[in-house]
């Protein structure tokens, strides 16, 4: 399988080098040159899989012989031995017409681990088979930074450096990250905001000599392994639902930020798997919601939320949709990326607004919403829903139809957001990986927020 980029200005690489390349050299993003596709009776065998075999099954349609299969397998199979359910990504029924799929069993209680536990492994397995050196640079507002250090940790060949902002992100989510001792780890806690760390990485990696000097690495959500392990639970859920018997339209409800986890679902959909409607949850960041209900993107002011995970303005997958809602045209992809760059938005005829009203249906969550989701959905079915779950539990009592049935993704475990819970007067007990955190010691460099002062500690490091 070959990937091209959404703007038409590389040459098609293989699977590997386009999971090294992140971001596309010309600044588009990475797609396959042809989405496989999966027949009926495909499908019908896959249905009785176990999570780890529909994973390979899956993974080899787009890696394509590039890694052998036994390699493949050992990958996925160590990616998935670490999640605490043997079901690795289970399904709950909370009511009739509503269930839950559970995508936060992995190291570090949310949705995130089930890419990069792969991402961890295969940057490994790339690194033993090349002997090239990976070393790792992101920035986190909270999930991404704790999965991908856990993904990687006292990996050989491998360093990782995660920039957080300084006491902006959850206890939790703190702690998960800085508590961890590997040598090959180093976690750096900025003074400043999410958006500066993001700044500063942006910047870091278009200085493609310092770029390539050092080996950066991404393992932000635009790289395309991340999206094609996400696919793998729409299937599982989905074929779930059908061996219990289900006989009704089956829709998927999707907690947003980045558009990485429902863009994932449009790919299964495209390739073949029979999903009615695609329900986009936003909170009050609600860029995408407008975008599908009124056809314009365009950025509006940044709010706090008590879902921090989707507090996004600009989704940095959504370019990947624009690609295909535009007929695989990269160069009308160009000139509407330029266009958003000099006027600030994106506006689509209606046309195509009606093609991506087919695609999906939005709805964006207000706070006090959220809370009252939670709140209302313990006292009525016991289940405790974290507040980014609870986005996509309302937008899809909102959207779905009656005689429809819901699989809302459950992005992350409650108690990574106690904050939220607390506000609900709902008390839980933490669970004991996360309870344990509270006891271990601490290691970060608190740092200023210039270029210069993240530079000297990196070159450190690596
Ligand atoms: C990252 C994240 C999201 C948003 O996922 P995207 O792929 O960015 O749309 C939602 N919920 C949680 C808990 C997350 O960590």
């Amino acid at each position: 399988m070959e990937y091209i980029s959404t703007r038409g200005q590389i040459k098609a690489v293989g699977f590997i080098d386009a999971v090294l390349m992140g971001l596309a050299d010309d600044g588009g993003l990475l797609v396959p040159k042809q989405i496989p596709s999966v027949s009926a009776q495909t499908l019908k065998q896959w249905e009785q899989l176990t999570y780890s075999e529909l994973a390979l099954e899956i993974f080899s349609l787009y890696i394509d012989g590039e890694i052998p299969r036994d390699d493949l397998k050992q990958l996925v199979d160590d990616s998935y031995a670490t999640f605490r359910d043997p079901e690795v990504t289970p399904v709950r029924r909370v009511h009739d017409q509503m269930h839950v799929l559970e995508l936060f069993h992995g190291p570090t209680f949310a949705f995130k681990d089930i890419a990069l536990q792969f991402l961890g492994n295969l940057y490994s397995y790339i690194s033993r088979k090349n002997k090239s050196i990976i070393h790792i640079l992101g920035a986190t507002s909270g999930d991404t930074g704790a999965s991908a250090i856990e993904g990687v940790r006292g990996k050989e060949g491998i360093r990782i450096c995660i920039l957080h902002p300084h006491q902006k992100v959850s206890k939790v989510q703190e702690l998960q990250m800085t508590t961890v001792d590997d040598a090959n780890v180093l976690n750096l806690s900025v003074h400043g905001t999410f958006d500066d760390c993001q700044r500063i990485i942006k910047e870091l990696f278009a200085d493609v000599d310092f770029k390539h000097r050092y080996h950066l690495r991404a393992i932000n959500s635009i790289n395309i392994a991340r999206i094609l392990a996400q696919t793998v639970y729409y299937f599982y859920a989905y074929f779930k639902l059908v061996r219990s018997g289900e006989q009704r339209q089956i829709n998927f409800s999707v907690p947003t930020g980045n558009f990485g986890d429902i863009f994932a679902g449009y790919l299964g959909k495209k390739m073949g798997l029979p999903i009615n409607r695609l329900i986009l949850a936003t909170n009050e960041n609600n860029i995408l919601e407008r975008f599908v209900n009124e056809g314009i993107y365009e950025p509006g002011q940044f709010r706090g939320t008590y879902s921090p995970s989707m507090d996004i303005q600009v989704a940095s997958n959504f370019e990947r949709y624009l690609y295909y809602l535009y007929g695989e045209d990269a160069s009308a992809i160009s000139t509407l990326m330029n266009q958003f760059k000099t006027t600030g938005k994106i506006i689509i005829p209606s046309d195509k607004q009606r093609m991506v009203q087919g695609d999906f249906s939005a709805y964006g969550v207000k706070n006090q919403q959220s809370l009252d989701t939670i709140s209302d959905y313990y006292a009525r079915t016991n289940y405790l829903l974290d507040p980014h779950t609870a986005c996509g539990v309302a937008a899809a009592d909102q959207l779905a139809q009656e005689d429809e049935v819901t699989v809302t993704l459950a992005t992350a475990h409650p108690a990574k957001f106690d904050e939220a819970i607390q506000l609900c007067n709902i008390k839980q007990t933490f669970p004991a990986p996360i309870e344990a955190l509270f006891n271990k010691k601490q290691i970060q460099t608190i740092i200023g927020g210039t270029n210069e002062e993240i530079t000297e500690q990196l070159v450190k490091f690596y």
